[in-house]
């Protein structure tokens, strides 16, 4: 069953602000998702007298700003939608407004309710920003239901509940009152890095499909996964420290320290910069055995399956180096 979403992008709120800060050339970066929903504040904007330039690069989170574009192209500021402020950076104003979804989520949890009632009596809602509005309103039909709900607050993130998937202080900041965590968002991404960093329950109500999914299973086949590739690292005698160059990504001295350590152990070390990765990109690296990821989670989580040689992330490369046991890694979560 697919449902039918609705994105609201705040096109008067934006207008308004380029307008009063006169600015007069804008670039407009977007997710690819949400490409297709801003003809209409194009031409708003055009009307107003101003030249609008849009983004074609990819565009993943709020750690990747445009900045490069927009002083190529001579834009006077960035309007980044989708995503909210992460670190100030660059030279060239940027501009963050919130695209939210809403759906029929009274449906969706109507269908999935015997499952979440079976899943405990306390429970932290999260979500990512596109989804986040919605959460006061399951809180409501959740607590009729008899359920403790919680909703976090954090640092780092715009608003209460919202996590980013390499910041989960908001649910994290009330793991230790609930039974289990309850996400509401597409994709496995979010919920899955949650499920790394907690030996609680998470389940996932995606409003797209309308299906509610338990990440229990999928924890479990990404620890059999890095346990292998663990196994296979400490093997390898030349390691590729990847560094994201984008400007919430870059952890240079992470890097740097990662390096460090792998010299001491008696191999080589080498750091990989780069601004969008592909993992194809790095198996034409042929004579590096090992990849280390100090940028974004998502390499780690989901597109290290693409390729054949380990990509850990620090911590996994502790536990590779005999620094770090793979029991303290997993907690008591040691299903292998
Ligand atoms: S580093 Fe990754 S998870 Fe963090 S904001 Fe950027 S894209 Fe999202």
């Amino acid at each position: 069953m697919f449902i039918f979403l609705h994105l609201r992008i705040e096109e008067e709120a934006i207008q308004r602000e380029v307008i009063s800060r006169g600015f007069k050339r804008v670039l407009i970066q977007t997710p690819e998702g949400l490409r297709p929903y801003i003809k209409e504040l194009i031409e708003k904007l055009r009307k107003s007298g101003v030249t609008v330039l849009l983004s074609g690069n990819p565009c993943f989170g709020a750690c990747n700003i445009a900045l490069t574009e927009a002083e190529k192209l001579r834009a006077d500021a960035i309007i980044h939608i989708g995503h909210s402020l992460m670190v100030s950076c660059g030279n060239t104003p940027v501009l963050y407004f919130d695209a939210m979804y809403t759906f029929p989520f009274e449906e969706c949890l109507r269908k999935a309710e015997e499952q979440i009632k079976k899943a405990g009596r306390t429970v932290a809602l999260f979500s990512n920003l596109q989804f986040v509005e919605c959460l006061e309103a399951i809180r409501s039909i959740l607590e009729n239901w008899g359920l403790e709900v919680y909703i976090g607050r954090g640092t780092g993130v715009k608003y209460p509940g919202q996590v980013l998937g390499c910041n989960y202080t908001v649910p994290l900041n009330v793991e230790s009152y609930v039974d289990f965590f309850l996400f509401v968002g597409d994709g496995s991404f979010h919920p899955l890095g949650l499920a790394l960093l907690t030996n609680k329950r998470v389940l996932a109500l995606n409003p797209v499909t309308c299906s509610l999914k338990d990440m229990s299973e999928l924890k479990r086949r990404y620890l059999r996964r890095i346990y292998a590739s663990i196994v296979k690292a400490r093997e390898g005698k030349v390691f590729g420290v990847l560094v994201g160059l984008e400007p919430g990504q870059f952890r240079l001295e992470l890097a740097e320290g990662v390096k460090k350590l792998i010299e001491a152990t008696s191999r080589e070390a080498y750091l990989i910069g780069f601004t969008h990765l592909d993992t194809g990109f790095l198996e034409a690296y042929t004579w590096i055995d090992v990849f280390v990821n100090t940028a974004c989670p998502r390499l780690s989580i989901e597109d290290s399956e693409r390729i054949a040689k380990p990509i850990l992330n620090p911590a996994e490369l502790l536990v590779a180096l005999g620094l770090t046991s793979w029991e303290e890694y997993v907690g008591e979560y040691s299903e292998t």
